[in-house]
Order: C-alpha cells, then structure tokens, then sequence
C-alpha cells in the first residue's frame, strides 16, 4: 500500500488531487448546525500536506443517508464552512457531484487550492450494487483529478464508487488518517498485550454480533452495555420490559453465553425510564427486576463499577458502542463511567465508533488520555473481524494507476 508520502515525494504541484474523505458529522436536527467535528478535524492533516505542496485539491465524502439524489437538507454546505474556517481558506462547494459545476470548478483551481464537492450519496451511482452503475459515477470523480487519496477511513468497508471504484482508475495512496488507524487497529489484531478487554455497546446486536464472534476467542473479556445488553439478557432469561430487543437475535446470544459465558460480562443494574426524554423520571434496577412498563436506556452505578475492576487491571482495551442514550442527560452516567475507565488504562486504549468518539467529547472527557479514538464504527469493527475491506484491498496494490 502505498502512502501520502509516496505520492507527495513524486511531486503534486499544479497536480488535481481526489481526497476521499469521511465529513460524515453528526448535524443538529434543527438548526443543521455540526455538533461535534470531531471527522473535519481528523482530515486536516493529509488536506493540508497536500495543498502546502501545492496541489490542487479536490475533497469528496458523503454526509447522512441521502437517497441518491440531491436533498438540501444532507448538502456539504455547513461542512465546507467549517473545512475553510480549520484551513484557514475558503472551501468552495461545488453544486454538484462530478457535473457541469464541479467540473468548471476544478478547472478554476489553483495550487494550493480546496474544494469541496457535493454529497456524494446525492448520485445513485455511489451505494450502487451494480458495477456499472457504480463505475460510471467512478469514471466522472476520476476525469475531474489526476490522483486519488483514499482517506475515508471510517468508509473503507464499503464497496462504493468513492471509496472502491474510483481507486480502480487513478494512482491511488492511503491518507495519513487511513494510515494511522491501520497501525493502531494492527496493534490491536497481532498479539495485543494481555489482559485484552473488550467493551461493546450502541443499540443493534445484529450490526455487532459478527465481531463478538470474531473477538470472543481473542479477547479475555467482554463486557457488553448499550441497547445490545438487552437481547443478551432475555437470552439469560431476564423479562427486558419496553427496551430495545432483537427477538431473532436472543437464540444467537444465548449460543455464544454457553460457548464463552466467562468471558462475557453483562450489566448487573440498569437505569429505566417510561420514555426518552432529558428530564425524565428515572429508576435503577437490578437486571432479573427489569419492570414490565419501562424502557432500560443506561446501564446502572453497580455495572459501571464492575466494568470498572475489569479494566482497572486491562493493557489492551477496544470500545465501540456507548453504554446508553448519552444524548440525553438522565442515561449518559454509564458511558461516563465506562469513558472515564477506559481513559485511565495503562496499556493501549482504542475508542471506535462515531457516537462513541463523540460521546468522548460531549462527555468532555481529554481526548488525548485515549490512545487512539477511531474515526470509523463499523470500518474498525469489521477490520478487527478479520474480513477484508474493500477500500484498503484496492489500495493494496501499487497503485500505479
Ligand atoms: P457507534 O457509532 O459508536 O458505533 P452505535 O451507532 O452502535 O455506536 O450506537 C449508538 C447509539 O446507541 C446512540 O445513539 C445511543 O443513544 C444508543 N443506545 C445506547 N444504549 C441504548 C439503549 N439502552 N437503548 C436505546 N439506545 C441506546
Ligand atoms: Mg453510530
């Protein structure tokens, strides 16, 4: 795999550069306003190595689930305001994808110069399964640059026209932010430092029971919290009330308690409510008192605390998925309490998954006491799977293009 440095040492002066990064931030509902960063921030370094060597730098990246046509509401545009403003240029923004816009634009530019184009996601052709509709869309991106820069780490598992084809057609390097994650999570994979310790939340156990399969025998230890604990839970038997449950899910868990129950720690207490809300009635109860009418959204102090003993004594910890409805002020002590935990291991800890990075930050916690924090949720989790990522497979190569 070739890097960046690979690449500027060829020399991109005057040279059109296609940066595929991951500007996929959390927008309030509202106002649209980007309420955590946290992705802009993480793509600065290899957008700014490229334009002090003077190359013309075009940035592409999708934002939300647009159905692949335009929808003002998924437009870069509040991301482009805030890329400039972190640059310190202005980021135009093209009105379109690879089009009539875009084009005129990239012919504009200068060395040194950023621009921004618009969400990828409003063309069809990006999320496509077919091939040919995905390499048309590819073939548009790679006539507007003359190299291509797959830095989208928190992309890389997905077969999309931006991430996989493009790469197909033009000399191609990973990122500087592709390349650190690639270190830290090969820290992870190749003979971590024991006791290796794993914590798991966020609300679907189908999006991550592939991994607890594939961790299970590397790990020492699981814990699992979030919405997920509760399908974990029933399987143990235990009423779950109104939480969040995946019924087809329950005969999966309970094979993987029988095969590794050891090594699976589960919550003890959890903080039930009627309904979400940030000023809600809560109670804590112990797992097997889970009432009919309540909904479990955090777990409990008692499960903090043991959570808490099994990472005091870690030297590898991976987290991904928050503990709770962290959004909301009456269900964000759990993932405090696990964040503040993680924060103190002395060994190396990873931090992976948008909502939980973010988390990291709205919690306020350092985040320069953690490791790494990961930029991609589902990308780490499968790298850690051990499947093979589409957008690091083609990067594999030399990339001559
Ligand atoms: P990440 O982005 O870090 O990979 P996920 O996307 O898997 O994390 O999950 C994050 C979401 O899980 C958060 O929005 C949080 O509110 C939700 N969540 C956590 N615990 C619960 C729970 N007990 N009930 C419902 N939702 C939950
Ligand atoms: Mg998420």
């Amino acid at each position: 795999m070739r890097s960046l440095d690979d690449l500027l040492a060829e020399g991109v002066a005057g040279r059109r550069v296609l940066v595929r990064s991951d500007l996929n931030v959390p927008l309030d509902t509202t106002t649209r306003a980007i309420t955590d960063d946290g992705r802009i921030r993480a793509s600065l370094p290899t957008l700014q190595a490229l334009r002090d060597a003077g190359a013309r730098v075009l940035v592409t990246s999708h934002l939300g689930r647009p159905q692949g046509a335009p929808d003002p509401q998924y437009s870069l545009a509040p991301v482009a305001a805030r890329l400039g403003e972190l640059l310190g240029t202005p980021v135009p923004l093209a009105g379109d994808v690879a089009g009539d816009d875009a084009r005129a634009r990239v012919e504009a530019l200068g060395d040194g110069d950023v621009l921004l184009l618009e969400n990828v996601r409003f063309e069809a052709g990006e999320t496509s399964k077919d091939d040919a509709e995905r390499g048309a869309l590819a073939d548009r991106l790679a006539t507007l640059a003359d190299a291509y820069v797959d830095d989208a780490f928190g992309a890389v598992h997905r077969r999309h026209a931006s991430v996989h084809d493009v790469a197909l057609r033009l000399p191609h390097v990973a990122g500087r932010l592709v390349a650190r994650e690639l270190e830290v999570l090969g820290r992870l994979t190749t003979d971590p430092e024991r006791p290796y310790v794993v914590v798991l939340g966020g609300s679907k156990v189908s999006d991550k029971l592939a991994v607890i399969e594939a961790l299970l025998p590397k790990v020492d230890r699981l814990l699992v919290g979030g919405g997920m604990c509760f399908t974990f839970l029933r399987a143990q038997g235990h009423g779950v009330g109104g939480s969040l449950l995946e019924e087809d899910q329950v005969e999966t868990c309970r094979r993987l308690l029988a095969e590794a129950g050891d090594r699976i720690v589960l919550p003890l207490d959890v903080v039930c409510a009627a309904d979400l809300g940030a000023d809600v009635q809560t109670t804590v109860v112990p797992v097997d008192a889970i009432p009919d009418d309540l909904k479990g959204l955090d777990v409990g102090p008692r499960t903090v605390e043991a959570f808490g003993r099994e990472l005091g004594g870690a030297r590898t910890v991976f987290w991904n998925g928050p503990m709770g409805v962290f959004e909301l002020a009456p269900f964000q002590a759990g993932t405090r309490g696990v964040a503040e935990a993680v924060a103190a291991v002395d060994g190396l800890s990873v931090v992976g998954g948008g909502d939980s990075a973010a988390a990291v930050r709205q919690l306020g916690l350092d985040e320069a006491s953690y490791g790494h924090i990961s930029t991609g949720g589902g990308a780490s989790l499968e790298y850690l799977e051990g499947r093979e990522l589409p957008g690091l497979a083609v990067l594999a190569d030399r990339g001559e293009g």
